[in-house]
């Protein structure tokens, strides 16, 4: 028997990379069949030969590209929107409206089309679950992170409004908001620079992007009466968005 028809289908966006990645490693482990959606696709495809499930093509932006994500998935038991992240941390007085764009449409606007568009499908289930990866920035402002931070805080909004609108409905609604962890994120912030990115981790331990995706894979494998509503998750060293203890 195929994989999707006997295991519960978990879809995650952003899975070409750290968080997304390892939480679709780790739903695999859990005994999911995985959908793992991203724009690169030969790190999906590498991926799926090594956990099973299967690789979307995937740009959120796109609603053609959401829209064949949907076709190709008639049931899903849980939604991960994790695609997203953040471009430079230039202050108000010096943003880049592009780089504001960006990341409103990735982080706002992506998880609005892909959860509109599998809506369907999770009631289908009979058991959903969305699961959001906010962050920090979702519920804290910091210097030079307005457009990250708006975006994140309307990506909150987001999800407060669908748990509203999805009440009576058989889907559970999970905010995860991490904060310091090391992925690509933040060489997608500083478009490549690869000291500068390595910098933000300096000094400290973050978190590595299976520790988030433990977080997921408890919230999702609760009693399905049980909604968690949210996890703050950051590094022992971190307090804040900035307040961190990094070694002399
Ligand atoms: P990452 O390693 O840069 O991964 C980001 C993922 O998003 C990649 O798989 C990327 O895949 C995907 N993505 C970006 N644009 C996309 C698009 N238009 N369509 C589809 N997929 C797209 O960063 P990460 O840390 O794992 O980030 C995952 C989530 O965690 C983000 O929502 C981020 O805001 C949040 N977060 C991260 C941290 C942190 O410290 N790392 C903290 C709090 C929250 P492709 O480029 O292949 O499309």
């Amino acid at each position: 028997m195929d994989d999707s028809v006997r295991k519960p289908v978990a879809v995650v966006t952003g899975a070409s990379s750290g968080i997304g990645e390892a939480t679709a490693r780790r739903l695999a482990a859990e005994g999911f069949s995985v959908v793992a959606a991203a724009r690169r696709r030969d790190r999906l495809d590498a991926l799926v030969a090594e956990i099973g499930g299967t690789a979307v093509t995937l740009d959120v932006r796109e609603p053609e590209s959401v829209a064949a994500l949907a076709a190709a998935v008639p049931v899903c038991a849980v939604l991960v929107n994790n695609a997203g992240g953040a471009r430079g941390l230039a202050p108000i007085a010096e943003a880049d409206a592009e780089h504001w764009r960006w990341m409103y449409e990735v982080n706002v606007l992506g998880t609005m089309l892909v959860t509109k568009a599998l809506l369907p499908a999770l009631l289908a289930s009979g058991n959903g679950h969305i699961v959001s990866i906010n962050s920090v920035a979702g519920h804290e402002a910091y210097d030079g992170g307005g457009g990250y931070t708006a975006a994140k805080h309307a990506q909150n909004a987001l999800l407060l409004t669908l748990r509203l609108e999805l009440l009576g409905q058989p889907i559970r609604v999970t905010e995860v908001c991490p904060g310091l962890v090391e992925t690509e994120f933040s060489l997608v912030r500083f478009d490549g620079d690869e000291e500068r990115a390595s910098s933000v981790y300096e000094g400290l331990q973050p978190l590595v992007a299976a520790d988030v995706a433990d977080c997921i894979a408890w919230a999702v494998t609760r009693p399905e009466h049980v909604n968690i509503d949210r996890i703050d998750v950051k590094p022992r060293a971190q307090a804040t968005a900035t307040r961190v203890a990094r070694d002399a």
